[in-house]
């Protein structure tokens, strides 16, 4: 068996002891598997245990491996910093953008759509450890800003994502979780409809779920270790 399917399994078992611990229904919480670096046969080994879901980070990678993984069905979301030079890729390609964090990006996204006639769903990033290294609006203007947005007919606004802080202290990496709770609630009082929370990766997903994440995103518990740090890839989208 290979070690993906291993891992995959320890996964969803944590998945499932961290919700009832926090006393949540694991069927709740969803599993993104974070692709980047990945290669396309060994998403397919992922995909076949009856994983549904990948998060890209780069428009150039997602393009490449929906390509070669055209049969199978499975849900993409991109998840990496977007420019806006990349949107026509990327709305041909994922179903969900979960990296919406600036006003230009929002108004070029609905104009391309427009022209397309589509629509796609969206997540609005938010920098909860307020980190410079990292994207998103700040927790301040997270409601202005998705009340700005939410005249934009072709985004389906449907949750918040944040990364979490980089540390080794557990209480400091939840407060960021914490937060972004705050945010939804107080996007949700005002109608708009961000019912999915994507928080938590490998290094702290439990945290997360005790604290109400719907999507947890896991890429090094499951794939093993990539040749490069994240911060290159949180970078300008290649
Ligand atoms: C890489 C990445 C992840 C997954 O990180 P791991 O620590 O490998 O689990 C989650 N979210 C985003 C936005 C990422 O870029």
């Amino acid at each position: 068996m290979s070690f993906i399917v291993e891992n995959i399994a320890k996964i969803k078992g944590r998945i499932k002891i961290a919700a009832e611990n926090s006393d949540r229904n694991p069927n709740e919480i969803k599993l993104l598997l974070a692709t980047k670096t990945v290669s396309a046969q060994n998403i397919k080994i992922a995909l076949e245990t009856g994983e549904t879901l990948i998060g890209e980070n780069k428009v150039q990678e997602l393009i490449e491996k929906v390509e070669i993984l055209k049969t199978i069905p499975y849900q993409k979301h991109f998840i990496g910093h977007l420019q806006t030079n990349k949107i026509k890729e990327v709305i041909k390609y994922a179903d969900c953008i979960q990296s919406v964090d600036r006003f230009e990006l929002a108004e070029k996204l609905q104009k391309r759509l427009e022209f397309e006639n589509k629509s796609i769903d969206i997540f609005i990033q938010v920098n909860t450890s307020y980190e410079e290294s990292k994207f998103g609006v700040s927790p301040e203007t997270a409601l202005d800003f998705a009340q700005q947005i939410k005249q934009f007919d072709r985004l389906n606004i449907k949750g918040l994502m944040t990364i979490g802080l980089f540390s080794a202290e557990t209480e400091q990496v939840r407060k960021c979780f914490r937060l972004l709770k705050t945010i939804q609630n107080e996007m949700l009082q005002r109608d708009i409809s961000v019912n999915e929370l994507s928080m938590g990766m490998s290094g702290d997903f439990e945290t997360a779920i005790e604290e109400g994440s719907t999507i947890v995103r896991v890429g090094t518990t499951i794939f093993g270790k990539r040749l490069y740090p994240d911060s290159y890839y949180w970078t300008e989208s290649k």
